[in-house]
């Protein structure tokens, strides 16, 4: 089902397959419009996807690229765990942790590159671009390394280290700007409709938010063919949360899946949280707010897909919830030693809201829920380095003694 043109989200609109993204009649978002879904041997698109290979790109079927560029890195197909232990501890029937830290560059961006990256190549540019809280442009750097192309990437100046460190080394140009995620954003927009670049979450925005899509297409694979009946996904610009429910409804229209969409529970952090906030308002809109959270990659104030997002988890009977830093560490910690996986701060926001809806008796009803668990811990150690201890001791067996001697009064 090739994809034929980009369609406006707001007034239908139609547009070629270009590096657009906002309706010149109403200034609505631009999405990728593929053909029918329906009509298609779902038989024959599950053996088409099972014989591709182990990365997003056995659902190229799904894409608006026609093949990966040469020599690309391979994102995708990351594990689903069975969380047994953190689920007992939730008092949750059946859990799942999708872990997205075991992209190339260790969050679920590597997805959103992938295809953007590929689009753009197609389309000629030479020079790659984008605003970012941390991972994008960790994943863009990475990905333009492996594809020879330029890179250029504009973060707010007061990023964690570790994630411009894993930037840089890949050679792209990091551009710290002195100021909030929104403005870093606002400067791209200007930047992109004045030099020849591809920004792979301005103008060629159409093509990164489908990359997010094989995300839920892997859930289903890896449920045998199957939709959960929960999810937890968190929130920034609202992309990964939608997308995921379109992709699920891909693969229903395909008959590759059968059953209702799960509901598409929300999470963010409360230094950060106008999504949570007008669904706790029973509002439509998300109202702006000035970031203040721990969550840095999570922190936009003004979030483009937060409406969709919104209607989304309504429609679906999931709720959007926040998280304080506080929370966010011990869902950090939580998660840690329950599975053995280390999150970054965004995957804290995800467990501490899991655990706040498991507390409301929202997966009652016995569903499996999947956690979507979105990045490494090693990227923002900073955030929970205050909550280990470490024993020293000086290098004799008797020092050790004394020291267990003191953990154990006799
Ligand atoms: C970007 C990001 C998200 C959410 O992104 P959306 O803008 O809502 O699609 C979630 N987790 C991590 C770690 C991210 O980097
Ligand atoms: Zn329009």
């Amino acid at each position: 089902m090739p994809p034929k043109s980009l369609v406006c989200k707001e007034c239908k609109e139609v547009y070629p397959l270009e590096a657009l993204y906002a309706c010149s009649n109403c200034f609505g978002p631009l999405e990728v419009k593929y053909e029918s879904f329906e009509g298609r041997d779902p038989e024959e698109l599950r053996r088409r996807i099972q014989a591709g290979p182990l990365s997003l790109w056995r659902y190229a079927d799904f894409l608006p690229v026609a093949a990966p560029p040469s020599g690309s890195l391979p994102a995708g197909m990351s594990p689903l765990i069975k969380a047994d232990r953190l689920a007992k501890q939730l008092g949750i029937k059946e859990l799942w942790i999708k872990n997205e830290a075991s992209n190339p560059t260790h969050s679920f961006k590597d997805r959103v590159v992938a295809v953007a990256l590929a689009r753009g190549i197609e389309l000629g540019f030479e020079t790659f671009a984008c605003a970012s809280t941390g991972n994008l442009a960790n994943a863009l750097a990475a990905h333009a390394a492996a594809a020879g192309v330029e890179a250029c990437v504009f973060v707010p100046a007061d990023l964690e280290r570790e994630k411009i460190v894993a930037t840089g080394i890949n050679g792209a140009r990091v551009i710290g700007v002195r100021g909030s995620y929104d403005q870093v954003n606002r400067l791209c927009s200007e930047i992109a409709s004045e030099r020849p670049w591809a920004f792979v979450n301005v103008n060629l925005r159409p093509y990164y938010a489908e990359g997010s899509k094989t995300l839920a297409y892997e859930i289903a694979e890896q449920l045998g063919w199957d939709l959960p009946e929960h999810l937890v996904v968190p929130i920034a610009s609202g992309s990964l949360h939608t997308r995921i429910g379109r992709a699920f409804d891909e693969f229903r229209e395909c008959g590759l899946v059968s059953g209702n969409l799960p509901s598409m529970h929300g999470a963010q952090a409360s230094g950060c949280s106008p999504v949570a906030n007008a669904y706790s308002e029973g509002s439509d809109q998300c109202i702006p707010v000035k970031p203040e959270t721990i969550a840095k990659s999570l922190a936009i104030g003004d979030p483009a897909d937060g409406p969709f997002a919104l209607e989304l988890a309504r429609r679906t009977g999931g709720a959007i919830e926040a998280a304080t830093d506080e929370e966010i560490k011990n869902g950090i910690a939580l998660l840690a030693q329950t599975t053995g996986i280390f999150t970054e701060t965004a995957g804290g926001v995800t467990v501490a809201v899991l655990a706040k809806l498991a507390e409301r008796g929202a997966f009652d009803d016995g569903g499996r829920v999947v956690a979507c668990i979105t990045g490494e811990g090693l990227k923002t150690p900073g955030a929970v380095a205050d909550l280990i201890d470490v024993e020293e001791v000086d290098a004799g067996f008797a020092d050790f003694e004394a020291l267990e001697r003191q953990l154990v009064p006799a």
